[in-house]
Formats: structure tokens, C-alpha cells, sequence
């Protein structure tokens, strides 16, 4: 059995795995992608103190550096169930898909999470060449450009305010007859001189050039009509899906499926913390994401330390 088991393989659970193996425990770590999100980054350039690196160089020293100590790295490996220990300071099980079962003393969650996407047509083709899901992290690649924010909640007329004092000019389209953001975010929204907002608008295309996004294709969905828009950037912003299903029933979730956790990393479970995009921390960020590791490892350590027979 493991002391300290991490699972995911992204900066959360890469942070996590660093610290415990730093204790000297039996760490271990089983993730389905290691590298997580970051595999599908271009360039990164608020990692404080590095200027600017690639998602793929990143998950290479992240990966890297787990190696560096002794952590059992068991990688193509997917959790799918978590089971409570029988008793207090007991084995936390967790299964895999292959159906091997591993054991652990303390558990860390770190599944991060996916954006969701439009499914249109050419926004695969685009990520990364125009296409964004990110506003904090691509926001300054488009200084001066023209963008679309898709997604009129929250998230999406947050992301528009934001990117409306960098670039040179965002249209928000959203698919509901209304936004449905707070009325405080819309009235500053709206407040903006660059900014168009369009509703009932259903996209239907990213347009490009072969090497990066040109426009946006909708329906408006009153009276069926198609049309175009030019732009260099289109900002998806219709939901981050936390990768916590395998979860439901076992731990506490908050209604987005997020895991909940204080401000120690612990979870609704007794000896399993979590930490990352995955949980219900305000930012989703890499640096936020590995400081949150770092966290849950300190905090599953203590546990295990109050925990273990005299
Ligand atoms: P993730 O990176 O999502 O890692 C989750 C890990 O868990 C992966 O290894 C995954 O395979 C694994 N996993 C999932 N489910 C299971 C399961 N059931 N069993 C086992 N393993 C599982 N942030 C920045 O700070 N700067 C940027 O410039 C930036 N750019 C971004 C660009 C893009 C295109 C995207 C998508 C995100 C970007 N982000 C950026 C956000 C950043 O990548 C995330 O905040 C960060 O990766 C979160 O780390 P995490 O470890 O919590 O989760």
C-alpha cells in the first residue's frame, strides 16, 4: 500500500507527488494523461519566473521532476471509483479501469478538468491558432485584434470585460435570447464602447485561413438568417467541466461538480484531500494549481502523522 496516492498527473498532481515523495513516503501516482491541460498549451507566460515556455516543454519537466524522486509514475491509468477506508487512518481503495485496485493511507484528487466545447466545425482545427478557452492566459496574444467571447454567463461576459481593455474589439454572442451573467457584470458590459453583444445566436463554423482563425459563422436563431463575422480570435466560455464523475456519490461535490475542499485541500472524505482545477478553488491556473498540490500534500502528510499507530 501507498502512503500518499495522487490522482492526475497535471501541475496539481505533479506538485503534490514532489512534496510527498520530499517526506519520504511510499508515493504514488496514476494519471490517464500525465501532463494534463498543459499537453494542450502553445505558450505559457504567467508561470512566474519563466518568461515563457510551451504546454509540451512544461509536461516534460513536470514529469520530469516527479522522476527525480522515488514515486511509483503509473501513467494510461484511469480511476474510476473511490472507496472510503473501513476505518479511521485505514486503506483509502481507489480502482482503475483495468481493473486493478490500489490502496493508499492518504489520497489526493488532482482529475483537473476539460472546457466544453461548441462542436463546430473548424474549432478543433483552430485551437491554439485562434480558438481560446483561456482569457487570463491568451488574453495579450490578441492586443489590438478583433475577438469573440462565445457564452454569455459568468464566465463569459467576465471574459469580456477583460479582454475589452486589451484587444481593440470583442463581440459577445450568446445562444439564449438573454445573457445570463449577473446584472452588475452586464451593466458594466454593456457600459463598454468596444464591445457588441448579440443574443439567440447559435454559431455554427470557425472560419480560417489554414494557418489561423478569420471569422465566425451564426444562425441568428429569430428568423434562421446566417451570417459572418471578421475576427483573429474567438474565446469559448460555455462551461469548465470538472473531470469528477467518477466521484458522484462518494465525495462531496458543489453544484458544478466541483470537488469541495478548505482551505487545507481537504475533501468530504477522511484521508482524501484534493487540489487544482478539478476543485472548487476560485482560479484555474497553473501556478494556482500547483500551489494547491503543494497544499493537499502538506495536509494529507499531517493527517497521516496524527493518524499512524504510535
Ligand atoms: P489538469 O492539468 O487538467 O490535469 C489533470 C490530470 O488528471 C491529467 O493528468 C489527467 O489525465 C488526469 N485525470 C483526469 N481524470 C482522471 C481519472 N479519472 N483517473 C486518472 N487520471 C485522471 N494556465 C496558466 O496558468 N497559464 C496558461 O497559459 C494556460 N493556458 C491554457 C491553455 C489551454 C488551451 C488550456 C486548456 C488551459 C490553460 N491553462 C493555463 C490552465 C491550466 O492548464 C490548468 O489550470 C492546469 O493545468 C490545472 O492543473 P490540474 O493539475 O488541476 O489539472
Amino acid at each position: 500500500a501507498f502512503d500518499m496516492l495522487v490522482i492526475g498527473g497535471g501541475p496539481a498532481g505533479a506538485s503534490a507527488a514532489v512534496y510527498a515523495a520530499r517526506k519520504g513516503i511510499r508515493t504514488g501516482i496514476a494519471a490517464e494523461r500525465f501532463g494534463g491541460q498543459v499537453l494542450d498549451t502553445m505558450a505559457i507566460e504567467n508561470f512566474i519566473s519563466v518568461q515563457y515556455t510551451e504546454g509540451p516543454k512544461m509536461a516534460t519537466a513536470l514529469e520530469q521532476h516527479v522522476r527525480e524522486y522515488d514515486v511509483d509514475i503509473m501513467n494510461l491509468q484511469r480511476a474510476t471509483k473511490l472507496i472510503a477506508a473501513k476505518e479511521p487512518g485505514g486503506l483509502v481503495e481507489v480502482q482503475l479501469e483495468n481493473g486493478a485496485s490500489l490502496k493508499s493511507r492518504s489520497v489526493i484528487l488532482s482529475t483537473g478538468a476539460r472546457w466544453r466545447q461548441m462542436g463546430v466545425p473548424g474549432e478543433e482545427r483552430y485551437r491554439n491558432k485562434g480558438v481560446a478557452y483561456c482569457p487570463h492566459c491568451d488574453g495579450p496574444l490578441y492586443k489590438g485584434k478583433r475577438v469573440a467571447v462565445i457564452g454569455g454567463g459568468n464566465s463569459g461576459v467576465e471574459a469580456a470585460i477583460d479582454l475589452a481593455g486589451i484587444v481593440r474589439h470583442v463581440t459577445l454572442v450568446e445562444f439564449d435570447s438573454r445573457l445570463r451573467a449577473d446584472e452588475v457584470l452586464q451593466r458594466k458590459l454593456r457600459s463598454l464602447p468596444n464591445v457588441d453583444i448579440i443574443v439567440s445566436a447559435q454559431s455554427t463554423e470557425v472560419l480560417g485561413d489554414g494557418q489561423k482563425v478569420t471569422g465566425l459563422v451564426y444562425t441568428d436563431r429569430e428568423n434562421g438568417g446566417s451570417h459572418n463575422v471578421d475576427l483573429d480570435g474567438i474565446f469559448v466560455q460555455i462551461g469548465l467541466l470538472p473531470n469528477t464523475e467518477w466521484l458522484k456519490g462518494d465525495i462531496e461535490l458543489s453544484p458544478r461538480g466541483e470537488i469541495v475542499i478548505d482551505e487545507r485541500g481537504a475533501t468530504s472524505m477522511p484521508g482524501v484531500f484534493a487540489a487544482g482545477d478539478a476543485t472548487t478553488v476560485p482560479y484555474k491556473q497553473i501556478v494556482i494549481a500547483m500551489g494547491a498540490g503543494s497544499t493537499a500534500a502538506l495536509s494529507a502528510f499531517d493527517h497521516l502523522i496524527r493518524t499512524s499507530a504510535p
